[in-house]
């Protein structure tokens, strides 16, 4: 057994379900949908690339490695030499973005648990054997040229090309990813003509590779899995949290020259850019994080006035997340496998009141809602020390980062709402008839390949085969 993962960055499910439908993407249609099928799954948050290809390669959530976004802080390290703050004020956007895979927690990758694995163009490279990790300089050369200049077509031919030379090798594993779509929606709209045509370069790719393994005769088609790591929305408002801080007189650690900001008081480490987390007194060398009391209520009350915000959240005080918005506050807590939202104020996540449910039926009441897996996301992104005193969600159309954003950012994701946590999943196999998770990707493509899971390694996601049986007793 073999098994392809297409990973298409950005890809909006609406997007995707509507060239389907125009007939645009007939390779995608035939090879894929056709044998299997296609369903909105959810991502995680923040909703932000890399961060959100951990699910799809570890089969955990970032907070369970110890990612909280693309940019965090190292509380201690943010104490030290002008050095140690440098690497303290971690970002993966830039020269620090191999850091990402010596930053998660010691779990096996797909790569390790299939030595035979090649990837193409991803950030996330750690159990890749010698030859593995393909087109590693045209994805830095490229990538930057397309990132400033938007030639982001050029990086995903190369995707492609490298794709249809995979054809004549051993591999059980490949793990291939096309930037476009996210590159080009950041610069323009995420239904630009030049977006829709790279969902289209991702298809004829998809086409040529069937092709050729047709014609090399080489048995079975692999299983193909086709996904996005998060959607994308329009951006009008970039109400930018560190400028704001600093306007009302509170000294802000941010990216990328303040890093070293004098007598900082703050810090803002922003993901997607609809999302950001703040960290208090960053210079103190404190390694634990704050939890609601000790958050300073003043700035907490003026950035939830921001229109900007959707809502807040931080840790409670006696456990679990308290998640605010400026009416509303409310409590998530977990204990004995059922998940409990307790709102005393409001209905911040607007579940209707108290709901204790398990995790997935948890996920099937939130699904419809405004915020998708909001109550399991938030828990999973507070696990992580590294993750700030307090984080926010973007509101629709609104994202944190004005300044320093070179090009402009004119779409954007990283935020909890549905419009950046839905994406397309398809697959060659069949799907569940229930709501499922891009964590559940890898156990069911190691399922697929007949690889266990090693004993003593516990992952976030399901099989797709077995998601009914964990459903069953909450249907029954
Ligand atoms: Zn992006």
């Amino acid at each position: 057994m073999r098994a392809v993962l297409i990973l298409i960055d950005g890809a909006r499910v609406d997007v995707f379900r509507e060239l389907l439908e125009r007939g645009d993407l007939p390779n995608i249609a035939r090879w894929v949908i056709e044998r299997g099928g296609l369903t909105t799954g959810t991502t995680v948050f923040p909703s932000t690339t890399g961060v959100a290809y951990i699910p799809f390669l570890f089969g955990r959530y970032p907070g369970s490695v110890g990612i909280p976004g693309i940019r965090w802080l190292d509380r201690r390290g943010a104490a030290g030499g002008w050095r140690a703050q440098w690497r303290a004020a971690r970002s993966y956007c830039g020269v620090q973005g191999s850091l990402l895979n010596s930053d998660i927690a010691p779990a096996p990758s797909l790569f390790d648990l299939v030595p035979e694995s090649i990837a193409i163009c991803t950030p996330l490279t750690r159990g890749l054997g010698p030859n593995g990790n393909r087109i590693v300089l045209r994805r830095a050369v490229l990538g930057s040229a397309a990132h400033y200049l938007g030639t982001y077509p050029a990086l995903d031919r190369a995707v492609a090309q490298a794709w249809l030379e995979t054809t004549a090798e051993p591999w059980r594993f490949l793990f291939v990813v096309f930037p476009g779509v996210d590159g080009i929606s950041h610069l323009t709209d995420p239904r630009h003509p030049a977006v829709l045509e790279s969902y289209r370069l991702v298809d004829r790719a998809l086409g040529a590779f069937v092709a050729q393994v047709r014609n090399q005769g080489r048995g079975e088609m692999p299983d193909f899995f086709i996904v996005s790591d998060h959607g994308m929305t329009v951006m009008r408002d970039h109400s930018d949290t560190a400028n704001l801080l600093e306007e009302s007189g509170v000294p802000t650690l941010r990216h990328p020259v303040h890093v070293w900001r004098r007598g900082a008081r703050a810090a803002t480490m922003v993901s997607g850019n609809a999302s950001v987390q703040l960290y208090f007194d960053p210079r103190s060398g404190r390694d634990r994080p704050l939890t609601e009391s000790e958050i300073p209520p003043v700035i907490l009350e003026q950035l939830l006035a921001l229109p900007a915000v959707q809502l807040a959240a931080c840790r409670g005080d006696a456990g679990g997340v308290v998640v605010r918005t400026q009416n509303g506050r409310a409590r998530l807590t977990e204990a004995l496998g059922l998940v409990r939202y307790q709102p005393d104020r409001g209905d911040p996540l607007g579940l209707g009141g108290d709901v204790e449910l398990d995790d997935r039926d948890l996920l099937s009441r939130t699904r419809e809602t405004a915020l998708p897996d909001a109550p399991r996301q938030l828990l999973q992104l507070f696990q992580a020390v590294r993750a700030g005193d307090l984080a926010l969600a973007a509101a629709p159309g609104a994202d944190f980062r004005e300044s320093w954003e070179v090009p402009e950012h004119r779409a954007g994701h990283g935020s909890l709402i549905a419009e950046h946590m839905e994406v397309p999943i398809a697959a060659s196999v069949a799907l569940p008839d229930a709501p499922i998770r891009t964590v559940d990707l890898m156990p069911t493509i190691l399922e697929r390949l007949g690889v266990t899971v090693p004993s003593g390694v516990a992952l976030d996601g399901v099989p797709f085969s077995r998601i009914a049986d964990v459903m069953e007793p909450l249907v029954r």
